[in-house]
């Protein structure tokens, strides 16, 4: 007998490494510093480090911004798939996949509630589904909010964040420029306040469309606004594009945007704001607004000083 054949595995166990949320940590991307998810939720997802604004998630955001409870409005179905689109991947499976991870119907909520005391209609693109492309379903919920805002007399806020129009429904994502442009300027022509929150990315159709159309423009810090991409641009017209081009800051410079605020500052403007176009002057005390991102803003100063405390070497 061969000890070669009779060769007897040593008894190691197999090991698996365990398994660690996905989302636990997270990268900066405006500093490369790994940060703390739990950490980030309570700076609205500010980089306690460098000040940058990472995406903030649908949800997050419309917590942001209402003063409390709001009710989700309910949209219409829209056909699904019209094209009958594949690629690597068939259109409907994409949708199914999204639906699941994000747990919405399509990149877009409506909702209504009070911010600073004050109702309205909050329409907020949603990102991390199909980049916030505006297909079919998106343009249906702007039409409906602005219907919303309008049958109440309300005014009406938009949160962009958009890769800009849904590839996968060709010329019936394109005609959803035409739609919402024309939802917005009604609410408009009915004399009340349409508002656009730019938050990073605002690109494609949607920036050319409904964005770009509110009375004020409010910008997150930092966050990218364009139509075509920089890249794009720079082979076009071969010149090398100026520094912060396609950025808030670049455009409040150039017109295009009224306001550049941190997210922090972002309900506070807008409850201003909001006083001042519907003549309401702030009676109550407990709705300055103020409460939450402030509280952010207080966190992230705490954050900062118990960091460089820390992870100095
Ligand atoms: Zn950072």
């Amino acid at each position: 007998m061969n000890w070669l054949s009779d060769f007897v595995r040593p008894k190691i166990k197999k090991t698996t490494p365990k398994e660690i949320a996905d989302d636990l940590w997270l990268k900066c991307p405006g500093c490369g510093e790994l940060l703390f998810s739990k950490e980030l939720k309570k700076t609205w997802y500010v980089c306690p480090k460098c000040g940058h604004h990472l995406r903030l998630y649908l949800d997050k955001r419309l917590k942001l911004l209402f003063d409390g409870n709001f009710t989700e409005i309910k949209l219409p179905e829209t056909k699904e798939d019209p094209l009958k689109f594949k690629d690597t991947k068939k259109y409907t499976d994409r949708l199914k996949a999204y639906r699941k991870s994000t747990g919405n119907q399509d990149a877009i909520k409506v909702a209504k509630g009070t911010i600073g005391g004050i109702e309205c209609v909050l329409a907020a693109l949603d990102f991390s589904f199909m980049g916030g492309s505006m297909g079919m379903a998106v343009g249906e919920g702007i039409v409906r909010a602005a219907e919303e805002a309008i049958k109440h007399k309300i005014p009406l806020i938009t949160v962009a964040t958009s890769g800009g129009a849904r590839m996968q429904e060709g010329i019936l994502s394109l005609m959803q420029m035409a739609r919402t442009t024309s939802a917005v300027n009604q609410v408009k022509e009915n004399g009340l306040p349409f508002i656009s929150i730019l938050t990073d990315p605002t690109t494609g159709g949607v920036s050319a469309s409904f964005a770009m159309l509110g009375d004020i423009h409010i910008a997150e810090k930092g966050c990218l606004i364009g139509f075509a991409g920089p890249r794009v641009i720079e082979q076009t017209i071969r010149e090398k594009l100026p520094e912060g081009f396609q950025r808030a800051e670049y455009l409040r410079e150039h017109g295009m945007v009224d306001i550049v605020v941190t997210r922090a500052e972002m309900k506070p403007t807008l409850v201003k704001i909001l006083s001042l176009l519907t003549y309401k002057t702030k009676e109550n005390k407990a709705d300055t607004g103020k409460n939450e991102p402030v509280k952010a803003e207080a966190d992230k100063k705490e954050n900062i000083k118990k960091e460089t405390g820390k992870h100095k070497k």
